[in-house]
């Protein structure tokens, strides 16, 4: 049975474990390279994305991390999530690139740390916490959810990305989006 992987290091990992186990998908921590070669899908989590670059170069995980998401097997990246995966990010940090798109850190989150809200035109409900805001996004990027007009939730190939925090709702239609084909 495909099995889906969590990026462990740091930030909010687990509430994705109970979301997949919903929609019927076991789950795997990965915190080592080696880890990656059992996994069908893998969750970049939410936290702190800077702790999380630490941690990733700490354990010397960049490099499996990178074959991982070229072998095409499908990720969904949340928050700091995607803020790793973002071509670039305000104020600069390093990121992968994974999803061409530019990124500004904590912008959802200056006034208020944390919100409620549902996406335009849609029953989508969104939790952004400390959000970062998806400032451009290039051609081959689909943005599937707005809030306010703006991006939120975006996918390119495999891999699905979201500035909210979808394992913290009841609603399982991203995660069901990110792993369709396992
Ligand atoms: N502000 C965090 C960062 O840029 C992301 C916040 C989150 O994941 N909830 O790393």
């Amino acid at each position: 049975m495909a099995c889906v992987g969590l990026l462990a290091l740091q930030g909010g990992f687990a509430p994705h474990a109970l979301a997949l186990r919903e929609i019927g998908l076991p789950t795997r921590e990965v915190r080592e390279a080696r880890d990656l070669d059992a996994i069908d899908g893998l969750v970049l989590p939410g936290g702190e994305s800077t702790a999380q670059l630490r941690l990733i170069e700490r354990h010397q995980i960049a490099e499996a991390l990178e074959s991982f998401v070229a072998s095409g097997r499908p990720v969904l990246a949340t928050c700091a999530g995607l803020v790793l995966a973002a071509r670039q990010v305000k104020p600069v940090q390093k990121s992968f690139g994974w999803l061409d798109l530019d990124v500004e850190r904590n912008a959802y989150g200056r006034q208020l740390d944390s919100f409620e809200d549902l996406a335009d035109g849609d029953d989508l409900p969104l939790v952004f916490i400390r959000a970062p805001r998806i400032s451009a996004v290039g051609k081959g990027v689909a943005v599937l959810a707005r809030w306010r007009g703006e991006p939120v939730l975006v996918r390119a190939g495999a891999v699905t990305g979201a500035a909210f925090h979808p394992e913290l709702t009841q609603d399982r239609r991203v995660h069901q989006l990110a792993f369709a084909g396992l």
